[in-house]
């Protein structure tokens, strides 16, 4: 299915199956399905994603619309077998086990899954406690990723996280009793003033608690959030980058040895505990989001849903009201969206598949589009050799130690040139 901007909105457009999709995926019939809850019971002072505090109040209508949407994709998803389902945002965590129920069961009635498909869930741990666990877990729910960026109480103060250092210890314990045997651990190094020594405390302390993967993301002072706010006011530093690459550096040396693989730029697992619904992602294969903001890559298209969550309902109901009238309709929760060309296709694919460790095929990428990458992106790729940000072993083309540390001068060089103006230098 293709989705077509018309004067009327994005309408959904039945092609050939699979026609357009990535020639590499994993195969063309696999499918992530990610589906957002954008409430939060506070907005975390870092955080730039789609979620919203005081907005609770929502989050039956919400509901109701997610399931219409999941319903709404099924008859042009039907060809795919999902192996991946993620329930992101926001805080997942905080709906209700019925409406976790409904959803998960939506899913399940409209959706061919695989019976060992992945089912992830976003969790912070203040709103987890044994019963909403055990019932997560009876649902299928067989993955937690547990927000936990620090294990120092002063540091979750900064960052304005809700819980403490104690709760996580105490949450991953009660994961464990309630039967969750694949656990992540979201933390944040680099953090304003924070020495090597304290970081590693709290990498130190998550081992202890023996996760079966580790996302360690360097903090990001990002535009419109209340740390900007704070770092642009002079009323805290800005993070220093060096202090953040000594620590990448250390934690990527004590993950390995401790047991974990490396696989991407900021993600470890123990063997066989790789992240599958991310790793869609970092291939581009094809994916579908659900729910307010979610962003899409299906049938060879990009496209995104409206951001806020008030208008996604109403949007929803549009959508629904439209069909019930003429049979058929557009899908009005779409915002927007682009058909890729060729050359950001194999950009995305070079700089996706450089995030991850074994880097990219050459032999892949030229089956997939026909031209070797040395043919695209010959002169970048021997520049950053030449500065030792690139490595070839063999087939594969990756990063090399440095180039983890440098990786955006990379990808910046493999992003395809703008369009040229048109006659009106637009
Ligand atoms: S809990 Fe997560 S999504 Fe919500 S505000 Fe904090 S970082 Fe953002």
């Amino acid at each position: 299915m293709v989705v077509q901007r018309t004067a009327a909105g994005w309408v959904p457009r039945l092609l050939p199956p699979h026609a357009a999709c990535y020639a590499d995926s994993v195969s063309a019939d696999s499918l992530s399905l990610y589906l957002h809850i954008p409430f939060c019971t506070s907005k975390c002072g870092y955080c730039d994603f789609n979620s919203y505090e005081g907005l609770g109040h929502l989050a039956p209508g919400y509901t109701e619309a997610l399931l219409h949407e999941v319903e709404l994709w099924a008859p042009a998803a039907r060809e795919f077998r999902v192996d991946t389902v993620f329930f992101g945002g926001g805080t997942p965590s905080l709906t209700n086990l019925d409406d976790m129920a409904a959803l998960t069961a939506a899913v399940r009635e409209h959706y061919d899954i695989a019976p060992n498909a992945e089912w992830s869930l976003e969790a912070n741990p203040t709103d987890l406690e044994g019963e909403h666990l055990s019932g997560l877990r009876a649902l299928g729910i067989n993955r937690l990723s547990i927000g936990v960026q620090s294990l120092h109480d002063d540091e979750l103060e900064l960052l304005e996280r809700a819980h403490s250092a104690e709760r996580v210890v105490e949450v991953v314990g009660e994961a464990r009793d309630a039967g969750f045997d694949n656990l992540n651990l979201d933390l944040i190094f680099g953090l304003i003033g924070q020495p090597l020594a304290r970081w590693q405390q709290t990498l130190e302390r998550t081992l202890e608690l023996r996760p079966e993967h580790l996302s360690c993301y360097a903090l990001s002072v990002e535009p419109g959030t209340a740390l900007h706010y704070r770092v642009a006011k002079g009323e805290l530093d800005e993070p220093d980058p060096d202090i953040a690459a000594d620590q990448y550096e250390w934690t990527r040396t004590r993950l390995s040895e401790a047991g974990y693989e490396h696989y991407e730029l900021s993600n470890w697992a123990r063997p066989g505990q790789r992240c599958r619904h991310n790793l869609t992602y970092w291939r581009a294969y094809p994916y579908l989001g659900l729910g307010a903001g979610a962003h899409s890559l299906f049938a060879g298209q990009r496209f995104a849903n409206v951001d806020a969550p008030n208008r996604y309902v109403e949007a929803i109901e549009e959508t629904r009201e439209e069909r019930r009238r003429t049979g058929s309709g557009t899908l009005r929760q779409i915002a927007g969206g682009e058909t890729p060309d060729e050359a950001t296709l194999q950009a995305d694919a070079m700089i996706l598949g450089l995030r991850l460790i074994d880097g990219v095929s050459t032999a892949g990428f030229e089956r997939r589009f026909g031209v070797a990458p040395d043919a695209v992106f010959g002169e970048a790729i021997e520049r950053h050799a030449g500065l030792g940000l690139l490595e070839r072993d063999g087939d594969r083309l990756r990063l090399s130690g440095r180039g983890l540390l440098l990786s955006n001068e990379v990808f910046i060089d493999l992003l395809p040139d703008p369009p040229e103006p048109d006659a009106a230098g637009r």
